[in-house]
């Protein structure tokens, strides 16, 4: 059985009184709370503080990051390798989120060539695929999500998503309220994994794949009741320590 992961993006937020208010109100939420994997990427220059956080409260919360260089050394000027991001605790790591593949032209293939090099480094990548407004009104968005999954199935075999998680995101539901109807999510996520077991049913039984869009607390129920839904990516609301223990307890009740 797939157990459910709940991650916060947070983003380009933060600071060192928010980073500690946050997870600490976050850790005591998510007191008692079973049976969800909850994850945080804050910005990496807060890393450390959240590390040493997370260690003080011997909290459950799984720390990630938001981004990651293709090489663990070298002259790369403002890059943070795999083996950085490890000696910080970060292990979830998102990877090909579409504010990256559209302000820093991102592309399908180099997003896939960072999948591979976490992999090589053991840290999980949290790839993120989805369809702009435009590519959602013309149908294609089981050929996007199949495409962006395809540059690493095609480069690295299915199995390289063993481990993995899958974060689909519809690029016109992130940050503006519009989210996904629960039984639209539901379909794409069965058409997501559909596509991976044309290639290996086991692959697709086991990866995990969050829906991620203006996730809130009073529709995230919603979305984890669908059977291919299993957690979700959340950016805003994850920025308030009540509302996103609220979302990980809905996955926690939910998957059951
Ligand atoms: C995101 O940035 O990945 C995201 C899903 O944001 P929001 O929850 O704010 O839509």
């Amino acid at each position: 059985m797939r157990h459910p992961v709940v991650m916060g993006n947070w983003k380009l937020n933060g600071s060192k009184e928010m980073v500690s208010g946050l997870i600490k109100g976050l850790d005591a939420a998510l007191n008692g709370v079973e049976g969800v994997d909850v994850a945080i990427a804050p910005p990496v220059m807060f890393l450390d503080l959240a590390q040493q956080l997370l260690s003080k409260a011997d909290s459950k919360i799984i720390l990630g990051a938001q981004n990651v260089d293709l090489h663990n050394s070298g002259a790369f000027t403002g890059d943070i390798s795999p083996e950085m991001l490890k000696e910080f605790g970060a292990s979830h790591i998102i990877i090909g989120h579409s504010e990256r593949r559209e302000y820093h032209h991102e592309s399908d293939a180099f997003v896939a060539e960072k999948f591979a090099f976490l992999k090589e480094n053991g840290l999980t990548p949290v790839l993120c695929i989805g369809e702009s407004e435009a590519q959602n009104e013309a149908g294609e968005t089981v050929a996007v999500c199949a495409r962006q999954l395809d540059a690493v199935i095609n480069t690295q075999g299915v199995e390289a998503l063993n481990g993995a998680i899958i974060a689909y995101e519809p690029i016109w539901a992130i940050g503006t309220g519009k989210a996904a109807t629960a039984d639209d999510a539901q379909r794409i996520h069965a058409a997501i994994r559909a596509h991976i077991a044309a290639k290996s049913e086991d692959v697709a039984k086991n990866v995990v794949i969050q829906y991620g869009g203006s996730v809130k607390p009073e529709n995230a129920a919603a979305y984890f009741a669908q059977p291919d839904i299993d957690g979700a990516l959340v950016g805003g609301a994850a920025l308030d320590a009540e509302s996103f223990a609220a979302i990980a307890k809905a996955a926690a009740e939910a998957k059951k």
